[in-house]
């Protein structure tokens, strides 16, 4: 069946000997004694991915809000909004500097991989990512929206300019924040700092997607940094379905049809072993 992508979730998670989580319109029944998923009485295509933080834990790379989180050990005021970078752009760049080799070193792992042959198989329509690590596109999702920008470029805030990535990793290795050739100031990396606004583009094509969904697919995010975290209520509100694949609480399980308590790679691996 090429649309319950949900229930195929369910019985990944019951595959793996776990009891899932199920909230609202419940997909399983129970028959002597075990879970068994039930067909959904609706399609979920088209669907969309929604992503967060947590999608790349496995690859190595830490959350912000989990306790081994980011934001265990820094401020996001300090290092990840806009004042800070206006007042002390290097001390930005000083934590921004081993996160860009960490993030150019990190491998897309079997959630992103997952995902990417999800939708080669038409099975999930785009994914929707607060990442900015690449690791999607490297795993090879092609219909992508990065609401949050990503560490693809760099502009200088100065001129205007933009720089790829190798030349900002190469700066980097001279200097400890990258500067422009052309007028000398601090290059910014084209990521949303807190305070900062969303490429308008990509949020109005991420509201969009989550409005035509019928299903949206969370994974890996707490849904507590906005705008992105009013996504699913476009989905539902529009008369789709949510499913969250997330360790830890998110805002929207008690309306989701389905919650997993599973490592992204681990769920998402099982379903496109299962599927493509
Ligand atoms: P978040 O830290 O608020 O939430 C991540 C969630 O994922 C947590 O609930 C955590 O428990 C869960 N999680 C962790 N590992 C998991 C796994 N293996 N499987 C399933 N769930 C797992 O992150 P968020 O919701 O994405 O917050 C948004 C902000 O985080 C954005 O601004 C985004 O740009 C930024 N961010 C991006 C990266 C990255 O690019 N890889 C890394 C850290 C933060």
């Amino acid at each position: 069946m090429r649309d319950a992508l949900s229930v195929r979730l369910g019985e990944a998670n019951l595959h793996l000997g776990r009891e899932a989580e199920v909230h609202g319109r419940t997909l399983y029944h129970r028959r002597r004694g075990r879970a068994r998923a039930r067909p959904p009485d609706q399609g979920n295509q088209p669907c969309v991915a929604l992503t967060g933080a947590g999608v790349s834990t496995e690859s190595g790379i830490p959350d912000f809000r989990s306790p081994t989180g980011i934001w265990a050990d820094f401020d996001p005021a300090e290092y990840a909004s806009l004042p800070a970078f206006r007042a002390d752009p290097v001390k930005v760049w000083r934590f921004y500097k081993p996160r860009i080799a960490m993030l150019t070193e990190a491998q897309p792992n079997a959630a992103h991989r997952a995902l990417a042959a999800l939708e080669r198989a038409g099975l999930v329509e785009a994914v929707v990512t607060q990442n900015i690590d690449l690791l999607h596109e490297r795993a090879g999702s092609r219909n992508l929206v990065e609401v949050h920008g990503s560490i693809r470029t760099a502009t200088c805030p100065g001129c205007g300019s933009s720089y790829p990535r190798a030349a900002v990793v190469a700066k980097l290795e001279r200097a400890d924040a990258p500067t422009c050739d052309s007028c000398d100031a601090i290059l910014k990396p084209d990521v949303v700092f807190f305070g900062e606004l969303l490429p308008a583009a990509a949020i109005e094509r991420a509201f969009e997607l989550a409005r035509r969904a019928r299903l949206l697919l969370v994974v890996g995010s707490s849904l507590e940094v906005h705008p992105v975290a009013a996504l699913p209520e476009e989905t539902l509100t529009a008369g789709g379905r949510v499913a969250i694949v997330n360790k830890g609480p998110t805002p929207y399980d008690g309306r989701a049809d389905l919650k997993l308590e599973e490592n992204a790679g681990i769920a998402l691996g099982a379903v496109a072993g299962e599927l493509v």
